[in-house]
C-alpha cells in the first residue's frame, strides 16, 4: 500500500492552485483561482513540496531530490490538478429516511403539518436514537464515500440529530471513528441547538439551559477545538438563545458556526460578526449593513443552494450583493434527510453558477479556499502550495470550469489525500466496518 512519505511528481499539469496570501478571499479576489497553464506539482511526505510553472518545479524537485530519486512520475498531459473540494456544511450522522415527507411538500405541507404526520427533524432524532454505533458509523462511511466521488476530500460535519447530552457525544464519536477509518478529513461541530426534542417541547428555555450548562461543557471536555453551531431562525432557536449558547461556547474557547437569516431576519448574522464567528451560513435573507459587520469581522458567509433545490423553493442567497459588500463566499452541501439529501457538491457549484450569478472562478474558490477557511482549515487546506496538504483533483478535463458546467455529470476524477491516491484506502474503510 501507498505511504504518504512516498514522493510523487505530477507534471504538465493545467495547475489551478487557489495560492497566494493568507485569509479567505473577498471582493473582487474571490474569482482568484491562479491558474497555471503548463504547470507541475511535487508531493513529498503527504504535503505540497512545490507548485506552479513546471520550469520551476522541476527546478526545486532536482535540488531537493536529486536527479535520479526514486518518485511517481504522473503525467497529467494538460488535464487540471485542483485542490480537493472542502464541504463547509454538512449533517451527515442520521439514521432513517425522510422520503415520505417528498410527497407531502409537493402537495404544499409545512413544517408543522409534516411534523404532525410524524416527519421532521424529531423524526430523524428518533431514528437515529435508536440505531447502533455500528450502523450509524456504516451510513455515515458510505455517505463520506459519496462525496468523496464528487470530489469532496474536507467535510465539516455536525451533530444536531441527538439532542441529548449522551447521544450528541455518541455522535461526535462516531465521526471521529470515521475519521480515523476514512481519508476524508472531517472537522466536527456541535450542533445541540438545532431543534427543540419532543421531551422539552413547550419548555425551550430549559433546552437551551442543558446545552448551555451540561451539553457545551462534555463537549468542550471530549472535543476540544470542535465548533460549535446553533440553528437561530423562525421555528427553531431565537437571537437571545442563540447568543447565550454561543457566548457559552465562546467562554469554553470553542470556536463559532450559525446557521443564520435561512427564513426571517433576526439579526444572526450581525451576531456572528459580533461574537468572532468563522462563518454565518444560509444568508438569504441578510440585511446590506448585517453584510458590512460580517466584511468587517472577516466572517465567512457558506451559501447552500442544494436546500434551495430541496425546499423547492427560489428564494437563493444574494451572492453578488454579499461580494460586494466584502464577505467571503464559501459554499456546502448542507447534506441532511431533511431538506439536502445530496452528496454532489459539483451539482450545487452549477447551481450556485447559475441562481447565485457566480462566475465559475468564484464558484471553485468558494468551494476550496474559502470553505477551508469557513472551516477553520484555510491555512493547512484548500489550495496547491507549497506546506499545505496534498490533497487534491486530478480531473479528466482540460479546464475546471467542467465542474460547474457540466451537472449530472461530475467529470472522472482521482481523488489525493495526504499524498495518497484514495481508491485503494476507502474500500478498505469500508470493508473493515463490515
Ligand atoms: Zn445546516
Amino acid at each position: 500500500m501507498a505511504t504518504p512519505s512516498r514522493r510523487i511528481l505530477i507534471d504538465h499539469a493545467r495547475l489551478v492552485t487557489v495560492a497566494g496570501g493568507d485569509g479567505p478571499l473577498a471582493g473582487p479576489r474571490q474569482g482568484r483561482v491562479g491558474l497555471v497553464v503548463d504547470g507541475a506539482l511535487a508531493v513529498e511526505a503527504g504535503r505540497i513540496l512545490a507548485a506552479g510553472p513546471r520550469e520551476d518545479v522541476l527546478r526545486q524537485v532536482t535540488s531537493a531530490w536529486g536527479a535520479a530519486a526514486e518518485r511517481e512520475q504522473i503525467d497529467a498531459d494538460g488535464r487540471v490538478v485542483m485542490p480537493g473540494l472542502v464541504d463547509a456544511h454538512s449533517h451527515p450522522v442520521w439514521a432513517g429516511s425522510r422520503v415520505a415527507e417528498l410527497e407531502l411538500r409537493i402537495r404544499g405541507a409545512g413544517y408543522v403539518e409534516i411534523m404532525e404526520a410524524g416527519g421532521g427533524i424529531a423524526s430523524t432524532v428518533r431514528a437515529t436514537r435508536d440505531a447502533t454505533d455500528e450502523a450509524l458509523l456504516a451510513d455515515l462511511l458510505t455517505r463520506l464515500d459519496q462525496l468523496m466521488d464528487h470530489g469532496v476530500t474536507t467535510l465539516e460535519a455536525k451533530s444536531g440529530y441527538g439532542l441529548s447530552t449522551a447521544e450528541e457525544l455518541r455522535h461526535l464519536r462516531v465521526l471521529a471513528q470515521a475519521a480515523a477509518r476514512h481519508p476524508m478529513r472531517i472537522v466536527p461541530t456541535f450542533l445541540g441547538a438545532h431543534a427543540v426534542p419532543d421531551e422539552f417541547r413547550g419548555r425551550d428555555e430549559a433546552y437551551v439551559d442543558l446545552v448551555v450548562e451540561e451539553m457545551l461543557p462534555a463537549v468542550a471536555a471530549a472535543f476540544p477545538g470542535a465548533f460549535c453551531d446553533a440553528f437561530c431562525d423562525l421555528g427553531a432557536f431565537s437571537l437571545a438563545q442563540t447568543e447565550r449558547v454561543l457566548n457559552a461556547a465562546r467562554a469554553l474557547g470553542l470556536p463559532l458556526k450559525v446557521h443564520a437569516d435561512e427564513f426571517g431576519h433576526l439579526g444572526c448574522a450581525e451576531l456572528a460578526a459580533r461574537l468572532g464567528a468563522v462563518s454565518a451560513d444560509h444568508c438569504i435573507v441578510t440585511s446590506p449593513a448585517d453584510m458590512d459587520a460580517m466584511a468587517r469581522s472577516g466572517t465567512v458567509a457558506v451559501l447552500l443552494p442544494g436546500t434551495t433545490l430541496g425546499l423547492g423553493s427560489l428564494h437563493f442567497a444574494p451572492a453578488r450583493e454579499l461580494l460586494l459588500h466584502g464577505v467571503p463566499l464559501a459554499l456546502g452541501t448542507d447534506l441532511n434527510p431533511g431538506t439536502c439529501p445530496c452528496p454532489d457538491l459539483p451539482l450545487i457549484m452549477a447551481m450556485a453558477a447559475r441562481y447565485l450569478k457566480l462566475t465559475p472562478d468564484e464558484v471553485l474558490v468558494a468551494a476550496t479556499r474559502n470553505a477551508a477557511y469557513a472551516s477553520g482549515r484555510g491555512a493547512v487546506a484548500g489550495r496547491l502550495e507549497a506546506g499545505f496538504a496534498a490533497d487534491l483533483l486530478l480531473l479528466e478535463a482540460q479546464d475546471h470550469r467542467e465542474l460547474c458546467y457540466a451537472f449530472g455529470q461530475t467529470p472522472r476524477m482521482q481523488v489525493m489525500v495526504g499524498g495518497i491516491w484514495t481508491r485503494q484506502t476507502r474500500a478498505l474503510a469500508i470493508e473493515g466496518a463490515r
